[in-house]
């Protein structure tokens, strides 16, 4: 969130447009940037909003000197959240932290304890169990009811319209063989509590709903950069090149693995980096220690010269104290010492992958048809709407989007007519 009291509290100045800059050039063009814009400048009530639910953000401190990424930090309530002080993202506008937890515990958890204790509060009747399977129309295909239920079918009529939120498709194998968009090869491990099947996706699209970003997709933590020593490694593939910043949020390390141009891609320590940034910790055990660095060329598979040349202008970067390939920070380039190096296998093989692609919205939440026009009485938010960001998904970012076009999604579906 930007622009909000919690930010003011610790005299950062921020702004709705600043935030919108920085998620825009975040997203590497692939937003939805209408939505993105009115997510942006909703921030402030979305703060409210918050508060009067009952999260408590401004009885916390704003956490002190963290580099990308510092979440989850009991006691802490402000935070930056993903790629905001990495140097190209820093030069789209100046980075704050725009994190925002909740006390007591600074995680998700109390967020969503409040929303449940407001949805206690105001009656509203939860059936669990009953899994929605299919939208029904009337025969102008306004979206009038869904059929539901894990054992036969319970038909609910819509008094005003339906609003999707059922979660993304990164459990549904059939969904993710399709629409996976990335040459390397894709981790077993999907970003999920286990219900991201798809179904509310389907559903809209059986509905005649268009999608957006379906092959947009976050890989995460190969390598996390919570710990500023392990952005001290290199990360090259078998081509013997570098691939990224180091230092960056470990969604974009992923997105960089992921598209290397070789499959299999390395995270490289010497000794100094690897005792102070114990990268075993997230990537297990090393794949080799090598003496050399003609040990470490053999070691990944990669032509030693290339290897050798990848690793002198990297030191020689390292002593002028500028990265001049990805704008890694300079506390960070420290020349590669002497062997022995440790080399640790960090390809997207590793990575932890979430779908973000999803039903195609306008920025009232309506779900859109394949000629963009409102399908009436469909609303969609969260994971079943696509891709709000592009290809970002900083830390909390998605619960930004979840509610913002929840609340919108609500708001609208409550002023529809009368039933149809
Ligand atoms: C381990 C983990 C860590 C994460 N960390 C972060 C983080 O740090 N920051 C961040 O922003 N995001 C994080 N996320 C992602 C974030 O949790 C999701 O993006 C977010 O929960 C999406 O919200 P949603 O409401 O769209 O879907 P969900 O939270 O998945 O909710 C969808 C709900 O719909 C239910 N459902 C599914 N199908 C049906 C059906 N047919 N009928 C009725 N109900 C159905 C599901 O059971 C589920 O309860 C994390 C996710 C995981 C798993």
């Amino acid at each position: 969130m930007a622009a909000t009291p919690l930010q003011k509290k610790f005299n950062i100045e921020d702004s709705t447009e600043a935030f919108y800059a920085y998620m825009c050039a975040a997203g590497g063009g692939a937003a939805n940037e209408q939505a993105l814009k009115v997510l942006c400048d909703f921030s402030p009530e979305l703060y409210d909003w918050c508060v009067g639910c009952g999260m408590d953000f401004e009885g916390g401190d704003l956490y002190p000197g963290a580099h990308i990424n510092s979440f989850n930090k009991t006691g802490y309530t402000l935070f930056y959240t993903g790629n905001e002080q990495a140097r190209a993202y820093a030069r789209v506008t100046p980075p704050v932290p725009r994190g925002h937890s909740s006390l007591p515990s600074s995680s998700g958890k109390d967020i969503f304890d409040a929303l449940a204790a407001t949805v206690d509060s105001l009656g509203v009747q939860v059936m669990t169990g009953t899994p929605g399977k299919r939208l029904v129309q009337d025969e102008r295909g306004r979206v009038v009811g869904i059929i539901a239920g894990a054992k036969g079918d319970v038909a609910i009529r819509a008094r005003k319209a339906v609003i999707l939120t059922a979660g993304g498709f990164g459990n549904n194998e059939k969904m993710m063989a399709e629409h996976y968009v990335y040459p390397n090869p894709r981790g077993a491990g999907i970003i999920s509590a286990g219900n991201d099947n798809g179904t509310g996706i389907l559903m809209g699209q059986s509905a005649g709903a268009a999608t957006f970003g379906m092959g947009s997709f976050q890989l995460g933590r190969p390598l996390s950069t919570m710990g500023d020593a392990l952005a001290r490694g290199l990360i090259m593939g078998e081509s013997g090149r570098r691939l990224v910043a180091e230092d960056e949020y470990n969604t974009f390390v992923g997105k960089a693995v992921g598209l290397a141009l070789t499959e299999r891609c390395f995270a490289v320590y010497d000794e100094a980096a690897r005792t102070e940034g114990a990268p075993e910790n997230f990537l297990g055990d090393p794949v080799a220690t090598c003496g050399s660095l003609a040990e470490v060329a053999e070691a990944i598979g990669a032509d030693a010269d290339a290897v050798a040349s990848t690793f002198a202008f990297y030191n020689e970067s390292a002593s002028l104290g500028e990265d001049r390939e990805f704008g890694k920070d300079p506390r960070f380039m420290i020349p590669f010492e002497e062997g022995p190096f440790s080399v640790y296998a960090c390809g997207s093989e590793s990575c932890m992958v979430g779908s973000l692609g999803g039903l195609k919205i306008d920025v009232d939440a309506h779900v859109l048809d394949l000629s963009d026009e409102i399908i009436p009485g469909l609303y969609a938010a969260g994971r079943n709407a696509g891709s709000i960001f592009g290809w970002y998904m900083g830390s909390g970012a998605s619960v930004a989007d979840v509610l913002t076009f929840g609340i919108i999604a609500g708001r609208n579906a409550s002023q529809e007519g009368a039933e149809a």
